[in-house]
């Protein structure tokens, strides 16, 4: 399972693929569906965040504060959503033999198990939802940047865009999200 867009170089190995696929497949019981839905996404969210440190970036950043738990979170989630979407259309693809918990319904179920669970979570966690939604991409800027915005770095331009998500996270402006983006890597 790759994502492939044209901006995004985060990869799921084989190996974690397969990880994934043993924890949504060890069990053949419907009624385990749903934890194995919310341990997939959970662990998913984990790797996202390996593809947000993979340099030890968190390090540069020094303490983490609330731009930081924002930022990061939001795009865990953001990415965590792009590999369930992928997964979910790469499945309907496949042709699995005949298995009654690879049946047509789980795919589409999962994805919007993960979309409704992201919803309902925290604010900093929903916003990734908004940034998945809208197509807000560019992550890999945040990422490799995060030395540039560390301690009082750039306080004021941090400070606008935590404003702007924090009274906007279910309902982002895509222009004005980006603009403000933007700023913080001028
Ligand atoms: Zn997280």
């Amino acid at each position: 399972m790759n994502i492939i867009n044209i901006n995004s170089d985060i990869i799921i190995t084989p190996s974690q693929k397969s990880f994934i696929e043993e924890v949504l497949f060890c069990g053949d019981d419907h009624h385990r569906e749903e934890f194995m839905f919310l341990l997939a996404k959970v662990i998913v969210h984990e790797f996202a965040h390996a593809q947000l440190d993979y340099r030890d970036d968190n390090v540069k950043y020094r303490k983490k504060d609330d731009f930081w738990h924002w930022m990061e979170e939001s795009m865990a989630n953001q990415l965590t959503l792009e590999v369930f979407r992928d997964f979910s259309r790469g499945y309907r693809h496949y042709k699995y033999q005949k298995s009654s918990f690879r049946s047509k319904s789980w795919e589409d179920t999962l994805f919007d198990f993960v979309v409704d669970f992201v919803k309902k979570q925290p604010p900093a966690y929903a916003l990734g939802y908004e940034l998945f939604d809208k197509r807000i991409w560019r992550w890999w800027i945040w990422r490799n940047h995060k030395d540039d915005l560390g301690g009082q770095k750039r306080a004021q331009q941090k400070n606008s865009w935590l404003q702007y998500v924090q009274s906007n996270y279910r309902n982002i402006d895509e222009e004005q999200a980006e603009k403000l983006y933007d700023e913080l890597f001028k």
